[in-house]
């Protein structure tokens, strides 16, 4: 009897956690791990952070190491695009046109940095970033230092790019279209935190910002400019607009899309055998009983290993708590919960938010739904024991130091 084969569109993390898994897992048959770029699988957090800022080395960033794909009979095919699949068939196309039997299809195709549309959006040095191309090229022109950078966007990758340039010595300005940077993520008042830190560390922000167009030419930008009329002078554009789910192979072979592709628990689509995982997807969530989107890197890992789960018969089912963090200047956060329930809920503070170390509990009733700890370590593991007990909690006692976290869970 052939060996069964599980065919992984694309190799990024969640793609490459699908395949580790699924050999962590006992499964002996084929693995075939396609991805678009030349690269093997590897993580981008580093890509604004500590390669970005130089700390850490290109290397540092891949999922595994070299030689594991072979050691772990995984077929590695490096710029390999998938186009579209049967599912009847069990049948995969690639754009090229070779077709591929699969047992299992796992997409993992993941997102795209979204574009300017602008005038001037594609002139030379306006940047986006997404792979480790784009980070060197970055990192390289930030590396000059002494050089007008202006960042689009006052998400996180903004915010963290703003961070990597200041430190090579750049004046940096940051254009968002939000009143407070990263509302959108932890609401206006965490935001404004975030926004003062910048601003200690010298960056200059246009909040509710409507970039119009970039003036300037192939050599690079000179003038970024708002619908109010500010001409913001720039030698590096870094546009961090968001990012758009890799959803064509999908939508091509009649998946259901609703920003992202709709998956169960278990990760599966609603056409039999075929999967997918990470940032291309908005699966189910148990706990919270709906969809979220979650475009992270332990949604990454989460995703992969229930899918593997599922794929050789385990119990399947995404249960992690979404989590993510970010490091700019001296500062380091981590966030668990569930954003969606966070949005307006109340925010109680634990520790000193002045000197930025602290926790912030965003509660909807009395129960927890989202907690950040900044510059506060250890913690995260008792938040998310706090977020998933459901327990109602104290106020005061919450916001107590001396009250350790473990208390409250347990009543
Ligand atoms: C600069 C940056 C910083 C980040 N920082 C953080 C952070 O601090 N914390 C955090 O939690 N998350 C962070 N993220 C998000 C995190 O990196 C993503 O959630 C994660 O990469 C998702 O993994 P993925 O495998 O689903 O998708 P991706 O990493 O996007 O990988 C998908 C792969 O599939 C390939 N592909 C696309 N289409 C096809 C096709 N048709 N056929 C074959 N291959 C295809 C793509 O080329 C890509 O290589 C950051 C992201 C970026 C860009």
């Amino acid at each position: 009897m052939p060996k069964p084969t599980v065919v992984i569109a694309g190799a990024g993390l969640a793609g490459a956690t699908t395949a580790e898994q699924l050999r962590e897992r006992g499964f002996g048959g084929r693995i075939l791990l396609l991805g678009a770029e030349a690269n093997a699988p590897y993580i981008r957090p580093p890509l604004s952070k500590e390669y970005l800022t130089g700390q850490a080395e290109r290397s540092a960033a891949f999922v595994h190491p070299e030689g594991w794909y072979r050691d772990n009979d995984v077929e590695f095919l490096p710029e390999s695009v998938a186009g579209s699949f049967d599912g009847a068939a069990h049948e995969l196309f690639l754009a090229g046109g070779a077709r591929i039997t699969f047992d299992n299809l796992v997409l993992a195709t993941g997102a795209s940095a979204r574009k300017l549309t602008v005038p001037g959006a594609g002139h030379g040095a306006v940047f986006t970033l997404r792979t480790i191309e784009d980070s060197d090229w970055l990192r390289a022109a930030l590396a000059v230092g002494g050089r007008r950078v202006a960042v689009i966007g006052s998400g996180w990758i903004g915010l963290e790019v703003a961070a990597a340039a200041r430190g090579y010595g750049n004046d940096v300005t940051v254009l968002g279209s939000s009143a407070v940077p990263l509302s959108k993520a932890i609401g206006a008042e965490l935001g404004s935190v975030f926004e003062k830190l910048h601003r200690d560390n010298g960056v200059e922000f246009f909040n509710r910002a409507s970039v119009v167009a970039i003036d300037g030419d192939d050599d690079g930008p000179r003038v970024v400019v708002t619908r109010d009329g500010d001409r913001i002078p720039a030698d590096i554009v870094v546009v961090g607009v968001g990012a758009t789910p890799n959803t064509a192979v999908g939508e091509r072979s009649g998946l259901s899309v609703e920003n992202g592709i709709l998956v169960d628990a278990a990760m599966r689509t609603a056409v039999e055998d075929v999967l997918a995982v990470g940032d291309v997807t908005n699966p189910y969530l148990p706990a919270i009983e709906r969809h979220l989107r979650n475009e992270h890197w332990a949604n990454a890992i989460a995703g992969g290993t229930v899918a593997a789960r599922a794929i050789v018969g385990e119990h399947a089912s995404y249960d992690e708590i979404p989590y993510f963090y970010s490091d700019q200047y001296d500062l380091g956060m981590e966030y668990s919960g569930y954003a969606p329930l966070a949005a307006d809920a109340e925010v109680v503070y634990r520790g000193d938010v002045d000197a930025r170390e602290f926790v912030a509990f965003w509660l909807r009733g009395d129960r927890v739904v989202a907690g950040m700890n900044v510059n506060v370590w250890d913690v995260n593991d008792q938040v998310q024991r706090l977020i998933r007990s459901g327990a109602p909690v104290d106020r005061a006692r919450l916001a107590d130091p001396g009250v350790d976290l473990g208390d409250l869970v347990t009543g």
